[in-house]
């Protein structure tokens, strides 16, 4: 079986390295924001490029301690995409305001910003771009909109740690970003973890408080908080694989453009484009096929393993029934739900592996056009 990511050979590949780290910690008897938080924090915002980098539970909860900080909440409305994990909409629910979706871009797949002006009401709030699959969002657009009509912007990057827009990382752009360490994430580690980024003091420091419970000083609580802290013993992990991340991101890269070259001449695959100025860091190598069942089905004869993101986009999920939209309210993202497939690809895919995933995709689809 070729698997879709390699999470056994990645973390066999530095376990020598982090074994002595989890010894550490265990020796240190501190395993609750102590120091290997604070050296990830601070490493993680001087790679990403911002000011503030804060550690919490994941990257669900990144996005509702973002959006709860910022003081989002009953009555107001956030822009996001209807093609994204459920998590990007659950949070704006899960504080009390309405997600509203906008549809999204043909080759990128992310928000249309052409559309974005349309959807802003009185309510809207903010605007929460996801950067999918690990390609940026059209940032400049995103941020003039938001300007014009005073919203904020939360860039949800969770699938985007080390990704460009015109040579600044995903996550320093917004007024606020969220990444998640979940074990398949770019950057990730052996269970849950997120951060937050901002350039902004008091959201940072209100961030902060609001993961311990709302509180400064032990004890003494100024606001009704959450329990969403980073382990020490996650942080410590992630100081190494942080380590690591130019070098799987690069590979990952040198791996899509193999695909790309190898599979492109072939009229049924339509292969995924890296718009202009953006470094996309490939968390998901996905491509269309009208014929998709027919593909995922001659790669699993194959013994390759393969994965559709997303099959539901979220506006037909039946958590958002209530919000009344039904089939044909955003056609792209329902379409592309019907037609993209993940194929293998992470730092750790093979090279004899991939061959094989290129030879079963143009038989299936019988040989080169030309
Ligand atoms: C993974 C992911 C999340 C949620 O992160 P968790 O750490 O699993 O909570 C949110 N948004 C997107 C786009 C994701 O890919």
């Amino acid at each position: 079986m070729i698997e879709l990511v390699h999470l056994q050979r990645q973390f066999q590949s530095i376990k020598d390295e982090i074994i002595p780290q989890i010894e550490a910690v265990i020796d240190s008897g501190h395993y609750i924001l102590g120091p290997n938080v604070r050296l990830l924090e601070a490493e993680a915002a001087i790679y990403l490029g911002v000011k503030h980098a804060v550690g919490v539970a994941n990257g669900t909860d990144a996005l509702v301690l973002t959006l709860d900080a910022c003081g989002i909440g009953p009555g107001d409305e956030v822009i996001t995409t209807p093609f994204t994990f459920f998590a990007s909409a659950e949070a704006i629910s899960r504080v009390g305001a309405v997600p509203v979706f906008v549809d999204i871009d043909e080759q990128t797949y992310n928000l249309d910003v052409e559309r974005l002006e349309e959807a802003i009401t009185e309510r809207t709030k903010a605007i929460i771009p996801v950067h999918l699959f690990g390609q940026p969002a059209d940032m400049k657009e995103i941020m003039d909109i938001a300007k014009r009509h005073g919203l904020l912007v939360i860039e949800d990057a969770c699938q985007a740690f080390g990704a460009e827009y015109h040579g600044m990382r995903a996550g320093s752009i917004g007024h606020a970003a969220c990444f998640s360490f979940f074990p398949t994430k770019n950057l990730g580690t052996v269970g849950d973890g997120g951060l937050i980024t901002t350039n902004d003091d008091q959201l940072a420091e209100r961030i902060r408080q609001l993961r311990h419970h709302g509180s400064k000083k032990k004890y003494y609580h100024e606001r009704i908080g959450y329990n969403s802290r980073l382990d020490e013993l996650h942080a410590a992990i992630l100081r190494v694989c942080l380590r690591k991340l130019d070098g799987w991101n690069a590979e990952r890269r040198r791996l899509a453009a193999r695909y790309n070259e190898r599979l492109s001449g072939h009229s049924h695959l339509h292969l995924p484009q890296e718009a202009k100025g953006r470094k996309h860091i490939y968390h998901l190598y996905c491509l269309e096929s009208a014929k998709r069942d027919e593909m995922l089905r001659v790669l699993q004869q194959a013994g390759v393993q393969s994965a559709v993101y997303y099959p539901l986009p979220l506006h037909l999920q039946e958590a958002y029934r209530h919000l009344g939209s039904q089939w044909g309210d955003y056609p792209v993202a329902e379409q592309k739900s019907q037609r993209l497939f993940a194929v293998p690809l992470s730092p750790f895919l093979k090279e004899e592996e991939q061959d094989v995933v290129i030879r079963v995709l143009r038989e299936a689809e019988g040989g080169p056009e030309h």
